[in-house]
């Protein structure tokens, strides 16, 4: 029988969340999930550590008044909380403060390299966040973890807090957004935990004479999730497993795929502040052709209307396809195409990518930076985006790409198979066609998508039925806003038989 719907209280953990913090699409997630949640009549609060040094000015936050004291190893940390609401939505934020952990430069590394300490900094962000639910006195229905670094929330609860008032029924939920980062450590970190030695057992805690954060969330939250249909099923082989294959296909019944939407009050081609003209469907050529032309000035290429302008922006990382991406690279500068790139990571791809833009002048103009606003203005000025990833667990790049009518040419492989269609004669007649796709992660198979891209972009009628056919799908939270509320009840059902157990 299907269960009324009814008002729940969610918490969302995230280690980053726009707009106080981000790397990566994690923080698109966090900061636009909750309030999609309570446009569907739930009350959503999220829980972030507070990075100091990404608060915007504009930000303005208030002591809540609490003063922390979480036990990590042998000592007492002590924190404060500071809260704020998201912007246009009275959700609450609440941003845990602990100088030592969380005023730095980076939020999980500094110059490509991890903190030495980040265990302890998200062991702390964990356990500070089940004391700040407790002495709040929030009671949530349902705690919705992400990622490693709140991966240990879910164990605490179980082992410390589940028996405590207004805590015993709350259920959890672990979203994976990326597989690839698991938060292992050397086992000695158990000793900074307090939890019984018993759970570093290879079917809790423990991974391979490790403690691993994300397959201690994994074992202990109630449901786990990640952001794509495909990916949850590719999870579950030794291709993309990780190592963690056996455990995700044992539990593939309480695994489900969800994918990410997009914050439209952010990313949406008719509003954005940061192009030079807005536009819409109807009014898209004009509006590219400003943006495009913006955007070529910006990055010093000539200011031409008619070449195809190629673009990429994401971390220069292995899984995002770089290497497929340098096999093809001289060939393609070679044609009469411009590419811009935005990224930063890897010194390797940055090498490469300067190398590059030496050998084509006027063609590559690589930005090795992190830049929000240039990420808005490429979407909106490039004609075609690049997104060959090896792995992707959702991708959130070739959604803004479909809402700004710029066309993604992409891998197969997780959310990019489950967003973007590839245009072929039966996609392109019953107008379902998004996008180009391939499925062998060679160069070859790069280049024919590639190839098909261009063929189909030098033709106006086809580039513009690709066009519109993306723009016209509804890319915003809605849709995953009301599957995470489903997911949510399913958890309250089961927590709730347990308690009747
Ligand atoms: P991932 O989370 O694996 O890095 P996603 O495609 O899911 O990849 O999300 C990446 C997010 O980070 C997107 O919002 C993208 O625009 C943004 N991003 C990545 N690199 C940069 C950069 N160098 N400058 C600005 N934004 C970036």
């Amino acid at each position: 029988m299907k269960e009324k719907t009814f008002r729940m209280k969610i918490v969302v953990l995230a280690s980053e969340a726009v707009p106080f913090s981000k790397t990566g699409g994690l923080a698109d997630v966090a900061g636009a999930l909750p309030r999609a949640l309570e446009a569907l009549g739930h009350e959503a609060i999220l829980m972030i550590p507070f990075h100091r040094r990404f608060l915007k000015p504009s930000i303005v936050l208030e002591s809540v008044g609490l003063n922390l004291r979480v036990p990590i190893g042998p000592k007492i940390v002590e924190g404060q909380v500071f809260s704020t609401t998201l912007e246009g939505s009275k959700g609450v934020v609440y941003l845990i403060d602990q100088p030592d952990y969380f005023d730095r430069d980076g939020l999980y590394q500094s110059a490509g390299v991890d903190y030495h300490d980040n265990f302890e900094r998200f062991l702390f962000f964990c356990r500070a966040s089940l004391e700040t639910i407790r002495l709040l006195e929030l009671a949530p229905d349902v705690l919705h973890c992400n990622d490693w670094q709140t991966g240990l929330t879910p164990v605490y609860l179980a082992e410390q807090y589940r028996v405590r008032a207004g805590l015993e029924r709350v259920g959890t939920l672990l979203t994976i957004h990326n597989l690839a980062y698991q938060g292992t450590f050397s086992r000695w970190a158990m000793g900074l935990t307090g939890l019984d030695a018993r759970l570093f057992n290879w079917e809790q805690l423990e991974f391979h004479g490790k403690l691993n954060c994300l397959k201690a969330g994994i074992v202990f939250a109630d449901r786990v999730s990640t952001v794509s249909p495909t990916y949850a099923k590719e999870i579950q082989t030794a291709e993309f497993g990780c190592g963690l294959e056996g455990l995700l296909s044992a539990r593939r019944d309480q695994l489900t795929g969800i994918v990410n939407g997009i914050d439209t009050t952010v990313w949406n081609p008719e509003t954005d502040p940061m192009i030079a003209l807005n536009y819409d469907i109807a009014t898209f050529e004009r509006g590219k052709a400003a943006c495009k032309a913006q955007l070529q000035r910006r990055s010093s290429l000539p200011e031409r209307p008619d070449v195809p302008l190629l673009a990429q922006i994401g971390r220069l990382d292995p899984q995002k396809g770089w290497d497929l991406l340098a096999e093809v690279a001289d060939g393609l500068l070679d044609l009469d195409i411009q590419l811009v790139i935005l990224g930063e990571g890897a010194p390797r791809y940055h090498e490469l990518l300067d190398r590059l833009a030496d050998k084509h002048p006027g063609k590559l103009r690589a930005f090795l930076e992190f830049s929000n606003p240039l990420a808005h203005q490429i979407e909106a000025g490039a004609d075609l985006f690049l997104m060959p990833s090896l792995y992707e667990p959702c991708g959130l790049n070739q959604l803004y790409s479909l809402a700004y009518g710029t066309i993604p040419i992409v891998r197969a492989t997780g959310g990019l198979a489950d967003t973007v269609v590839d245009a072929a004669p039966a996609t392109l007649s019953n107008k379902t066609a998004t996008g180009f796709s391939f499925v062998e992660p060679n160069p070859r198979a790069l280049r024919g998508a590639i190839d098909r891209a261009l063929a189909a972009f030098a033709d106006r009628s086809t580039r513009r039925e690709i066009i519109a056919n993306g723009m016209s799908r509804d890319w915003s939270w809605n849709r995953g806003a009301s599957e995470y509320a489903q997911l949510y009840q399913e958890i309250l059902s089961l927590r709730s038989s347990k308690a009747a157990g």
